[in-house]
Formats: structure tokens, sequence, C-alpha cells
């Protein structure tokens, strides 16, 4: 078998161009969505998301402010820019990007961050309301492995779906929008004896653990949906994900490449979610 490829590129422009054209209906209401991106530090890979970022705003149609504060910001400064954004009518929402430096709390800032301003959905209130079914903010990550899914029509009600990473950010609440679609869900840890044992009766599987080539082609059920949320830089430059992808790629029916696989949707699912907010904003 050789696996078709899921375009997230190509669905992530799809799902651009409609976040644009809401914008612009939006804007007739008088309103144009804002989101303010902060960044603490010089971490030169922060730098370039908080630029790919605020340039896929700009390009929607969206107000992007970026604020770039010094490696030695103390917290409490930070906490008052946060303060300063949630009081700020133009800015519908907020992200903070993350690792921060090592002095700041890093749940602290994210519990400042006004929950219906949390367009990263990692304020434990948003946690809450997905894991009770009631999400706002669906974190952008998993968001976007769910749109692929459906827009490839992949079937998740009695799926078996396995998901290897049990992170906040991802592996968790991508478990939770697995279970709400109704696939059975188990979720894989460091600690899981016998990885491939659970992998291999995955119909869909989603590995999330930033360890290169960690899932094998015998690891995966003949048939099955990859998805590959790993973005690994190797010695020599070049970028991959968890999944074995060649191998894989003879083994299962579909599978997400690395990169132009899950990457760019996170950013089409953080400007959804920014758009979404202003939207609410005019309803309430
Ligand atoms: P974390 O390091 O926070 O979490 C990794 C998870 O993987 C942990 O739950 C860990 O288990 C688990 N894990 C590690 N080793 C194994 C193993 N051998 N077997 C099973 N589980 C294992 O990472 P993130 O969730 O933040 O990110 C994961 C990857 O996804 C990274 O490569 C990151 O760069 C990428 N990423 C990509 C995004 C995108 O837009 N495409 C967005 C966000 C992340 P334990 O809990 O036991 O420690």
């Amino acid at each position: 078998m050789t696996a078709r490829i899921i375009d997230g590129k190509a669905l992530s422009g799809k799902v651009r161009a409609e976040v644009a054209q809401r914008v612009h209906a939006l804007q007739k209401h008088g309103v144009t969505p804002g989101l303010a991106v902060v960044l603490v530090g010089e971490n030169p890979a922060s730098q370039v998301y908080v630029r790919n970022k605020a340039a896929a705003c700009e390009a929607a149609g969206m107000l992007s402010r970026v604020i770039s504060l010094g490696e030695d910001t103390p917290e409490e400064e930070l906490l008052n820019v946060i303060e300063a954004l949630n009081a700020d009518p133009a800015i519908h929402g907020i992200l903070v990007q993350l690792p921060l430096p090592g002095h700041i709390d890093t749940g602290l800032v994210i519990e400042t961050i006004s929950a219906t301003k949390d367009v990263d959905g990692f304020h434990v209130s948003n946690a809450g309301l997905l894991m009770t079914g009631r999400p706002l903010f669906r974190p952008c990550t998993p968001y976007g492995v769910m749109k692929m899914l459906e827009s490839e029509n992949v079937p998740l009600r009695g799926a078996e779906a396995v998901v290897v990473g049990a992170s906040n950010i991802v592996g968790k609440p991508m478990a939770m929008l697995l279970l709400a679609a109704g696939a059975t869900v188990t979720i894989c840890n460091s600690k899981t004896r016998d990885l491939g044992a659970q992998t291999r009766r995955a119909d869909v599987l989603v590995v999330a653990t930033g360890k290169p080539g960690m899932i094998q082609g015998d690891m995966i059920k003949p048939g099955a949906v990859v998805i590959d949320v790993g973005i690994n830089r190797l010695e020599s430059g070049k970028l991959t994900g968890d999944v074995d992808f060649d191998a894989a790629a003879q083994v299962a029916a579909a599978i997400t490449p690395v990169p132009g696989g899950v990457g760019p949707m996170t950013i089409a699912m953080l400007l959804v979610n920014t758009l979404e907010a202003a939207e609410r904003s005019l309803r309430t």
C-alpha cells in the first residue's frame, strides 16, 4: 500500500481563505479581529513562530500586535502586559509564546490571560470546558488535526484512536476531541509498555512526542490514518516528524508529511479561534 498524503498546506490555505472572507464580513460591522502575540526572550525558533503567526494574521486582514520583551523581564511586568491586553477592546486573542524563561511561572501567566481571549485554549477553564464537552477555544494543533480528519472523511465514531504523547498542549486535548467525536481513545506516554501493541490497534494514530522516527512501519495497522504532529530538526538541518514516513507510507492508508502537514494547520486554526473570539465580542 502507498498512503495518500494529507496535504496540510493546501487545507490550511483553504481555511485561511475562509477566515479572510469572514474577517471581511465582520469588518462591515465595524470589528477587525485583533491578535496580540507576546514573546519573552530571544529563542530563535520562537521568533520564527511569532513572525509566522503575525504574518498569517495580517494576510487574513486581521490586526496583529507583537509585544517583544527582554529575556529577564520580571514576571510582574509580563502579567501587567497581559492585564492591559485583557482590557483592550481592539484585541480579541492573546497568545504568549512558549516556552517562557525559567524565572517565570508559565501556569500563572496562562491563567492571567482572560479565558475569553485565550486563543491557544490552554487556560484551565478552557481545558475544563473542553473536557466537559462545551469547548470555547480548542487548542490549535489538535483542532487542526480534527479539521484534517474531517476533510479526509475519516470515520471517527466507533474508531480505535491512539494518541502517543500526553502533553497539555497536544496529546490530552487531542484525546478529548477524538473522544467527543465518538472514537475509542487510548493515550500513551513515555511509560507505556509495548507501545507497538497499542499503536497497531489504531485506525487513527496521532503521534506527538518530539522523538524522531519513534513510530516504525511495523507499529502501524495496515490501512490506518497516521497523523504526525512531531517537528524535529535533525543535525543535518532537515525537519522531520516522529514517524518513519517512508516505512509508514507503505502500510497506512493516509499520512501527514512533515513539514507541510499539521504545522500549517496549527496557524490556520489560531486564525479561526481569533476570528471566532471577535465574532463573539459582537454578540456580548
Ligand atoms: P512534550 O515534550 O510536552 O510531550 C511529549 C509527550 O510525549 C509526553 O507526554 C511524553 O510522555 C510522550 N513521550 C515521550 N517519549 C515517548 C515514548 N518513547 N513513548 C510514548 N510517549 C512518549 O511535547 P509536545 O506535546 O509539546 O510536542 C510534541 C511534538 O509535537 C514536538 O515534536 C513538538 O515540536 C511538536 N509540536 C508540533 C506542533 C505543530 O504545530 N505541528 C505544535 C506543538 C508541538 P510523558 O508524559 O510520560 O513524559
